[in-house]
């Protein structure tokens, strides 16, 4: 449910609302539009609490076809969020470009491929430390060692660093090293892990699930914002269709369909929705004429002996020639590259 306020509703009204929805043991969540202000009940409500809260002074208007996500709901907060990781802002008009390999396979492999992105323009480096993989005898990751090579070439490089996080019981040692933390495809729905990342101040690069809707999406989000940390930023990563012709299929749809359903920053991973480097630079440049606030792209120096996605990897010549394009692109939708 979402109650609108009128224009001159006074202090004492409003906290009057607020004071009569939480005494029926619900939350709230209050947002200011400029114009009005709008506040989210977050829990189930019943009749008697809506005909009360119509009569209330102040209230403009009850929705009670409002989301089931309230708090990433646009209803709610209108306008862009931006979430800023260092200097990197993501939502503002600079489209932001992570990139770096899928996995952190050595400490001079990673300084390779920070250093070649940093050189072509990304403002954000990637690298998995914890692998989520399909197969047990698959690289499963450095662990702490390949964090520990992060913030080296994080001390290098001067990009932020993002890596995945497969479980709450890694969150403090991974905090002591990145500066966002990643919440991979396949734990979307790991609602532990989703509200473990809520509470702590790190913000979150939540992916698509590939099985997903993208109602799901945003009520991942939700877990994460509910339980106490508003700085997601949201990533279509392409979802298993009928068609294998690529790794999975990229759904560009979804990132004006997000924009249309909450204010948090959306971004396209083209590298694990094409499955080969080919396809790559044509679906990055697509992501951003869709609208997409940003890219993760992998970049391998060596693509050939990648311990993991390598045939998806760009090599860092083909990072800089996707980066040219995609600055085209962007310019094209009256933004720039951060
Ligand atoms: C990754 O970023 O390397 C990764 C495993 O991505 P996803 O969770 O989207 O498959
Ligand atoms: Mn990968």
């Amino acid at each position: 449910m979402i109650v609108t306020l009128n224009n001159g509703c006074t202090v004492a009204e409003k906290a009057a609302v607020i004071r009569f929805v939480e005494g029926q043991g619900l939350r709230v969540h209050v947002g200011e539009t400029g114009e009005a202000t709008v506040v989210s009940v977050i829990g189930n409500y019943s009749s008697a609490l809506v005909d009360g809260v119509r009569t209330m002074t102040g209230v403009e208007s009850v929705s009670l076809d409002a989301p089931v996500y309230p708090l990433v709901a646009l209803q709610s907060k209108p306008g862009p969020s931006v979430v800023k990781v260092g200097d990197v802002a993501f939502g503002a008009e600079p489209v932001v470009v992570i990139a770096g390999p899928c996995s952190v396979e050595s400490g001079e492999q990673l300084k390779r491929v920070a250093h070649g992105v940093a050189g072509a323009g990304a403002v954000m480096l990637r690298g998995g430390a914890f692998k989520p993989r399909t197969s047990p005898y698959s690289f499963q990751g450095l662990g702490e060692e390949g964090l520990e090579f992060l913030a080296e070439a994080r001390a290098e490089t001067g990009l932020a660093v993002v890596s995945e996080c497969v479980a709450p019981d890694d969150i403090e040692t991974m905090n002591r090293y990145v500066d966002m933390l990643q919440i991979g495809a396949r734990n979307m729905q790991n609602f532990r892990l989703l509200s473990a990342v809520g509470e702590q101040p790190n913000p979150v690069l939540l992916k698509r699930g590939m099985m997903s809707t993208i109602e799901e999406l945003l009520l991942a989000a939700e877990y994460v914002v509910a339980a106490g940390n508003p700085r997601v930023v949201l990533c279509e990563r392409g979802i298993r269709s009928f068609d294998n012709a690529t790794r999975s299929t990229l759904d560009l749809a979804a990132v004006p369909v997000l924009k249309e359903k909450t204010s948090l920053p959306v971004i396209v991973d083209p590298s694990h929705a094409a499955g080969r480097r080919s396809l790559v630079p044509s679906l990055a440049a697509a992501g951003i004429a869709a609208g997409a606030d940003g890219l993760i792209i992998e970049v391998h120096d060596r693509p050939e002996e990648a311990l993991s996605d390598g045939a998806q990897s760009l090599t860092l010549d083909g990072f800089s020639q996707t980066m040219e394009r995609v600055e085209l692109v962007a310019g094209a939708m009256g933004r720039s590259l951060a």
